[in-house]
C-alpha cells in the first residue's frame, strides 16, 4: 500500500512543494494530521477558511443548501447567489456582481470589462491594463500577463498583449505611463500578498484614483486576498477613503468553498451584456450559501477584532529578536527575519504552528475569528523560531 503522500507524488502533477504534513480534519484555528498531532493554523488555507475548519453556522447554511439543491446551472433563478450579491452590493455601494470560481476568474471578468468599457468610450485602441510591478494577479494566461512578476512570465510566452507595469508608489511615473500610452484601467491590489505582504502608500492611492477618474481610466481592486475582512474593513480599499469601479474578490468570500466575485460600479454596471460572458459553476448555491453566511459574520465587532488582533500581533513582533521588520495589514502581516523565511515556518512546524511564506518573508494569515489565547500561543512559538 502506498502511502498518501506517495500516492500523491505518483498521480498528482507536480506543481506544487507541499509540506510533509498530511492534513486530515480541524476545528476552528486547530488542524490535525495523519499521526494525530495538532497544529495551530496561521494561513487558513492561504486567507481562505475565514472563520476557521468546521465552523458550526456556515456548515449549517451549506448543508442545508446542498439538501435542496446543489447546482442548476446559470439558465435558473436561485436565491443564495442573488441574495449574496444583493449583500455584497448593500455593502459596498457597486452595483452588480458577476460570479465566477476563482480569484484569476474574477480578474479576467475585470480585464474584459475594462476592455469594453474604453473600446466603447474611447476606441479600441484603448486596450492597456497598467498593473504594479511586483503584484499578482492569478496564473491564467490574461491574468499572468496582468501579473508584475517577471519569473512568472519566462517560460509562457507570448503573453496576452495589453498590460503595463508601473513601480508600487510612484504617481509620476504612473502619470507618465498614461500620458504616453492609451489606458484601459489600473488594477492594484490594496496589500500585495504574494509579494511579500506591502500595504501601498495611502498619498499613492488616493492621487492615483483621483487621476484615473478625471481621464476616465477604470480602478480596479483586487480583492482576492485582502477581501472580506482580511484587512480590518470589508474590503481592503476602504482602509484608503477611495471608490473604485470595480472589485475582485475570491479567497475567502467562501469560507473554504470555491468562488469568485466581480463587483461593478456605476460606471460599468451594463458594460457585460447577455452572452459577453459567463461561468458554468459561477454563483453555485452552495457556494453562495457558504458566502452569504461569512458575509453575515463579518460584522463590525469582527472588523474591530481584526483590527484588535493585528495591533496585538505587531505588537508582539516588532524589536521582537530575530524579527527585522514586520508589514501589512489586518490579519494579514508579513514578517523579514533574520534567518530564512523557509527555516522559521520548518521550526514553527515541528512546534505545531503553520505558517506560509510570501518572497523572502513569513506570512501570516489567520482565521479571521482566530481566538486570542490562540493566537498568542501561535506568537510566542514564532517569536521562539525567529530568535534562536
Ligand atoms: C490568490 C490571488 C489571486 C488568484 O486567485 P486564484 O483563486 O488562485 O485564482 C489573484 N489575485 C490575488 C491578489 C491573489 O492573492
Amino acid at each position: 500500500m502506498k502511502s498518501i503522500q506517495q500516492l500523491d507524488e505518483a498521480f498528482v502533477a507536480h506543481t506544487y512543494k507541499r509540506f510533509p504534513v498530511e492534513i486530515v480534519s480541524g476545528k476552528g484555528s486547530l488542524l490535525f494530521d495523519a499521526q494525530g498531532k495538532e497544529y495551530i493554523d496561521m494561513g487558513s488555507g492561504i486567507a481562505v477558511s475565514s472563520l476557521g475548519i468546521a465552523d458550526e453556522g456556515w456548515i449549517r447554511a451549506v448543508t442545508e443548501q446542498l439538501s435542496l439543491v446543489q447546482h442548476t446551472s446559470n439558465l435558473y433563478y436561485t436565491a443564495p447567489g442573488a441574495e449574496l450579491a444583493a449583500e455584497l452590493c448593500h455593502r459596498t455601494g457597486l452595483k452588480k456582481v458577476f460570479f465566477g470560481n476563482s480569484g484569476a476568474e474574477a480578474n479576467e471578468c475585470a480585464i474584459k470589462i475594462a476592455r469594453k468599457y474604453a473600446a466603447e468610450k474611447k476606441g479600441a485602441d484603448y486596450f492597456q491594463i497598467v498593473t504594479l510591478e511586483n503584484s499578482f494577479h492569478g496564473r491564467t494566461l490574461a491574468t499572468l500577463s496582468a501579473t508584475g512578476q517577471e519569473h512568472y512570465h519566462e517560460l509562457f510566452q507570448p503573453l496576452v498583449p495589453g498590460f503595463l507595469h508601473t513601480p508600487a508608489n510612484d504617481f509620476e511615473a504612473f502619470v507618465k505611463l498614461a500620458e504616453e500610452q492609451k489606458i484601459a484601467a489600473i488594477m492594484m491590489e490594496p496589500v500585495q500578498g504574494e509579494g511579500g505582504v506591502y500595504a501601498l502608500d495611502p498619498d499613492f492611492v488616493t492621487r492615483v484614483v483621483d487621476f484615473a477618474k478625471e481621464h476616465d481610466i477604470l480602478v480596479i481592486f483586487d480583492e482576492v486576498q485582502t477581501g472580506n475582512g482580511r484587512t480590518g474593513e470589508l474590503y481592503g480599499y476602504m482602509n484608503y477613503g477611495v471608490t473604485p469601479d470595480v472589485v475582485t474578490t475570491a479567497k475567502g468570500l467562501g469560507g473554504g468553498l470555491p468562488i469568485g466575485a466581480c463587483l461593478l460600479g456605476e460606471k460599468v454596471e451594463s458594460v457585460l451584456g447577455y452572452g459577453d460572458h459567463g461561468s458554468t459553476f459561477g454563483g453555485n448555491p452552495v457556494c453562495a450559501a457558504g458566502a452569504l453566511h461569512v458575509l453575515s459574520r463579518i460584522d463590525e465587532k469582527m472588523l474591530a477584532d481584526v483590527r484588535a488582533k493585528s495591533a496585538y500581533i505587531f505588537g508582539a513582533l516588532e524589536g521582537a529578536k530575530g524579527v527585522r521588520s514586520v508589514s501589512g495589514m489586518g490579519l494579514m502581516i508579513g514578517i523579514e527575519t533574520e534567518k530564512p523565511a523557509a527555516e522559521v515556518v520548518a521550526a514553527c512546524r515541528e512546534r505545531g504552528v503553520l505558517c506560509l511564506t510570501a518572497k523572502h518573508k513569513v506570512r501570516l494569515l489567520p482565521a479571521l475569528n482566530i481566538p486570542q489565547n490562540v493566537l498568542e500561543k501561535a506568537i510566542e512559538i514564532i517569536k521562539s523560531a525567529c530568535a534562536e
